[in-house]
C-alpha cells in the first residue's frame, strides 16, 4: 500500500494514523522467496511536526514460512515491525540516501509501505532457523527426516564434506 504524505505535509502540526494492510504475499530476496503466513495491517502515525519534517512510525508483524536449516520444514517465523523515524521532506530522495540511514520507503510524496515492511523484514533476518532446538535434521543419504526416526544408512563412513575439510588441515601441515 501506497501513503499519500501530501495531506499531512499541508498542515504543521497535524497527525494522522493509517491502518495500512500489506498486499505482500511472498517475501522475495535475495535470501529466496518466502511465503506468508499471518499478517496484520500496519498501523502508520504520521506527525507534521513544522519546517516539511514527518515523523513516521509504523508497528505491526507479519509470520513468514522459512524452512528449518536442517530439515527443511516450514518455520513459522515472526516478523516485529516497529519504526520511529523523522523524515526531513525538503530534501531530495538523494539526498535522503547520502544521510546514512537510508529511507528507501518514501519516494516524492509517497509512503511505500510494502518496502518499509520488506526493510524491517530483511533487518531482522534471523542468522538460523530451526523447526526446535535438537532437530536432528536429514539424513545426507537417503533424505529421511532423522525427527521421525533413525534410517538404515551407514552413518559411520566420512562425510564428503569433512574429507575436504581434512584435505584443507593436511595442506596446512606441509607448509
Ligand atoms: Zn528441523
Ligand atoms: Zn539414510
Amino acid at each position: 500500500m501506497l501513503i499519500d504524505l501530501s495531506e499531512i505535509l499541508s498542515i504543521e502540526g497535524k497527525t494522522q494514523v493509517v491502518e495500512a494492510p500489506v498486499s505482500m504475499d511472498f517475501f522475495q530476496s535475495k535470501l529466496g522467496s518466502f511465503p506468508v503466513i499471518e499478517k496484520k495491517p500496519i498501523c502508520v502515525t504520521l506527525v507534521n511536526t513544522g519546517k516539511k519534517v514527518v515523523k513516521i512510525e509504523a508497528k505491526g508483524s507479519i509470520v513468514l514460512a522459512i524452512p528449518c536449516d536442517k530439515c527443511l520444514k516450514d518455520v513459522p517465523t515472526e516478523f516485529e515491525v516497529d519504526i520511529s523515524e523523522e523524515i526531513d521532506m525538503k530534501a531530495s530522495r538523494e539526498d535522503r540516501i547520502k544521510d546514512l540511514d537510508e529511507i528507501n520507503y518514501v519516494t516524492g510524496c509517497s509512503l511505500d509501505v510494502e518496502q518499509l515492511v520488506h526493510n524491517e523484514i530483511l533487518i531482522h533476518w534471523p542468522l538460523r532457523v530451526l523447526c526446535k532446538e535438537n532437530c536432528r535434521g536429514i539424513c545426507p543419504k537417503c533424505g529421511k527426516d532423522l525427527n521421525e526416526g533413525s534410517c538404515e544408512c551407514d552413518q559411520t563412513s566420512p562425510d564428503p564434506r569433512m574429507a575436504v575439510i581434512s584435505d584443507i588441515f593436511s595442506k596446512f601441515k606441509e607448509v
